[in-house]
């Protein structure tokens, strides 16, 4: 895929462009294609690359399983999105140590996969609702979800789906974001709603091989 078929298939949906795997020039270079949001999966690697760029207007998301001891890492970048909050506790402990409102998503283990993080799907609503009530420093703006782990298509479009109703039942109380779709699996997730994809390898993939 090219940069412009991958801007041409996400039109209609903000895009998170996951700069794990690559380093400063990668991202100053993918940025001068419009990108602005960045997302990393490790607290020190966030703040690395955050405080190397800044004053460039680059925005960051975290995406990944958010230990204690990275708590204050962390919000000192202030983060435009925390995409992974997975537990009541993990948003507890985050809340209290917020001088600021931080958006916050919560993310949903559509697949009921063991090797993941993430609140299953039967309980994401009521989970939703109680760290709204409690956890007065995190706006809740929606949800996130990994597709499921599989060959078989159908298999991921009913994580997505599961996923996506659950979105629609959050509506209801401000949740404006469903993020969902990687590399691999981008446009299934917007057939299914995504209104938000985080792009990794297909990205910086692209940005090697030019427009
Ligand atoms: C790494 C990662 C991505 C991007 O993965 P690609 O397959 O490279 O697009 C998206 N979301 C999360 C949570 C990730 O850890």
């Amino acid at each position: 895929m090219t940069i412009n078929s991958i801007l041409e298939k996400t039109k209609n949906v903000r895009v998170v462009a996951v700069s794990k795997y690559v380093g400063i020039g990668e991202i100053q270079a993918l940025s001068k294609y419009g990108f602005t949001e960045f997302g990393e999966n490790k607290v020190q690697d966030l703040a690395r690359k955050c405080e190397a760029l800044r004053g460039q207007n680059l925005s960051w998301h975290f995406i990944g399983t958010l230990q204690s001891n990275k708590i204050n890492l962390l919000l000192r970048q202030k983060p435009i999105l925390w995409q992974s909050c997975n537990s009541l506790a993990l948003a507890k402990a985050v809340n209290q140590r917020l001088s600021y409102t931080l958006d916050t998503l919560i993310e949903v283990n559509s697949a009921n996969e063991a090797s993941k993080s993430g609140l299953n799907a039967d309980e994401a609503v009521d989970a939703y609702l109680q760290i709204q009530q409690e956890c007065r420093n995190l706006r809740l703006c929606g949800v996130m979800s990994i597709g499921a782990h599989s060959e078989n298509e159908l298999e991921i479009a009913k994580s997505f789906e599961k996923t996506h109703k659950i979105y629609e039942n959050l509506q209801k109380h401000g949740a404006k974001l469903c993020s969902m779709g990687m590399s691999g699996d981008f446009e299934l997730a917007i057939k299914c709603g995504a209104n938000m994809v985080r792009l990794g390898s297909v990205l910086f993939g692209a940005l090697k091989n030019g427009v």
